[in-house]
């Protein structure tokens, strides 16, 4: 039954199986993940254009299962939400990211950091009372803390939402709106509400050169995010011709390969030094 560890061999794995078998089996195997330590959290930079200071992380959950391997979290993800296991997952992520990030400010007292937020964890009566328990249990202020959720987590039940974000807000975290332009919600229905940060979702900047459409939509969204007052981030950024673009229109922060991948908390101390020497000099 047990598989030898490799990236491809998930995808094998899960054609040997029928029906709900591989879901069964993955479930039990998630179930069990948290307390046998296969969870890590990866960070990867965004970058201020003009100041070129790193200027937050944002913590990219890992699962290292022994007989799989690394598991997707857009494969694992939406399983932990259907089984309610997120809830332990989200929480889990929250303590470490807080933990990470207090070793982080020994380099950079300012540095914020961008956790990903399941709508389901959202959802959750007291979300916001869980949230601020766990950043005043780890030492860590809230206004470090950036809460990234896509539109489809905030749109429905905007009402709540918005009352849940307020409460966030005057606690001190800061709001940012994931995947942006993949919804279908304008900005002038999202400036109601209390959002700091927009992330352009990937999709566009990966087709900056070879949709004229596209350019023009990164556009927009810039311009119009400024004159709502908000922050923009790009993300998925690999190349100089796509940076170069976004530094012209004027993009607050990018984050992609073009920076820097996503890296193991060891990996990112090395690297935050590097980078603050090279920026100094
Ligand atoms: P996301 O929040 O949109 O995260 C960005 C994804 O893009 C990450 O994938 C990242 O590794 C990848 N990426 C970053 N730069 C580049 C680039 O230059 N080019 C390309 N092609 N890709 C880039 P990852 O780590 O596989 O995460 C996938 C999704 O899983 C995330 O999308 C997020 O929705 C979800 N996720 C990750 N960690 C967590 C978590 O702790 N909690 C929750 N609820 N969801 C998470
Ligand atoms: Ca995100
Ligand atoms: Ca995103
Ligand atoms: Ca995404």
């Amino acid at each position: 039954k047990a598989k030898k560890s490799g990236r491809n061999h998930f995808e094998v794995y899960h054609k040997e199986l029928d029906g709900n078998g591989e879901i069964i089996v993955l479930e039990n195997y998630l179930r069990k993940a948290i307390e046998r330590q296969e969870f890590v959290l990866y960070y990867q930079p965004q970058m201020d254009i003009k100041t070129k200071k790193i200027y937050a992380v944002e913590a990219l959950l890992r699962w290292n299962q022994p007989d799989i391997g690394f598991i997707s979290p857009l494969q694992f993800i939406p399983l932990a939400e259907e089984t309610g296991l997120i809830i332990p997952i989200s929480e889990w992520v929250l303590k470490q990211a807080c933990q990470d990030l207090k070793i982080l400010h020994q380099f950079d007292q300012q540095l914020k950091m961008g956790i990903n937020i399941s709508a389901v964890h959202f959802q959750q009566g007291d979300f916001v009372k869980k949230v601020s328990m766990i950043t005043e249990k780890m030492n860590v202020h809230p206004r470090s803390i950036k809460l990234e959720l896509t539109e489809s987590t905030v749109m429905p039940n905007a009402r709540q939402s918005i009352d849940k974000l307020v409460k966030l807000k005057q606690l001190g975290f800061k709001i940012a709106i994931d995947d942006f332009g993949t919804g279908f919600s304008s900005l002038s229905y999202l400036h109601k509400f209390p959002i700091d940060i927009l992330k352009i979702d990937q999709s566009f900047i990966r087709n900056l050169s070879k949709y004229e459409g596209d350019a023009a939509i990164v556009t927009a969204i810039i311009t119009m995010a400024h004159s709502l007052h908000l922050r923009v981030v790009a993300e998925g950024v690999e190349t100089q011709k796509q940076y170069q673009f976004l530094e012209k229109q004027q993009c607050d922060f990018v984050q992609g390969y073009y920076v820097s991948k996503p890296m193991p908390l060891e990996e990112l101390q090395v690297f935050l030094c590097e980078w603050n020497t090279y920026i100094n000099t």
